[in-house]
């Protein structure tokens, strides 16, 4: 009985290692490393009435270059994409009938190696958040560098992904909320 108890714990000490392991594993993958220039990331989610967009793109895309910005120039190019990463407005916009405010934007540039992403956290509050047909993308407009967005949409009624080029300017998310 002893026995079969302590198999009991290291089974379930093993699958928690295994599930650390899956973990740490993810996370790894979310190494800036492994990031594709040209390629930006962005999770939409739904909380409630909440919309939360999620940009993750690489230094390339934004501003060039992926090093951290020492010259003044660099600094410059750094300050002004954050600038325009700030206001939601310049990377998405909503229509009128859904009827959506800002809640917070927070956007922040990190490095790792020699490599950088900028990340843009969008919240967005929507009284007719059922009525959202489409979502306008403004941000291959302000940042030409940029080319693909790979779009994962985690709606109330429907997920979905997929990518879209800089040619495409809507996304479509009907039903999904
Ligand atoms: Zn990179």
């Amino acid at each position: 009985m002893k026995n079969i108890i302590l198999l009991k714990v290291i089974t379930l000490f093993y699958l928690l290692s295994s599930t650390f392991l899956i973990a740490h594993s993810t996370k790894k993958k979310k190494s800036l490393k492994s990031h594709e220039h040209g390629v930006g990331v962005l999770n939409i989610a739904q909380e409630g009435n909440i919309l939360l967009f999620e940009f993750e793109i690489p230094g390339a895309d934004i501003v060039g270059f992926e090093y951290v910005a020492e010259s003044n120039d660099d600094k410059k190019k750094v300050e002004d994409a954050l600038k325009i990463l700030s206001n939601h407005k310049n990377m998405i916009v909503l229509p009128a009938s859904a009827e959506c405010s800002n809640i917070k934007n927070e956007v922040k540039v990190i490095n790792e190696g020699k490599h950088s992403e900028f990340i843009a956290n969008y919240k967005i509050s929507c009284n007719q958040l059922d009525s959202l047909k489409r979502v306008y993308v403004k941000y291959f407009k302000n940042f030409e560098l940029s080319k693909k967005l790979n779009i994962k949409i985690f709606g109330k009624n429907k997920k979905s992904a997929y990518v879209i080029d800089s040619s495409k300017k809507i996304i479509n998310v009907k039903n999904h909320f």
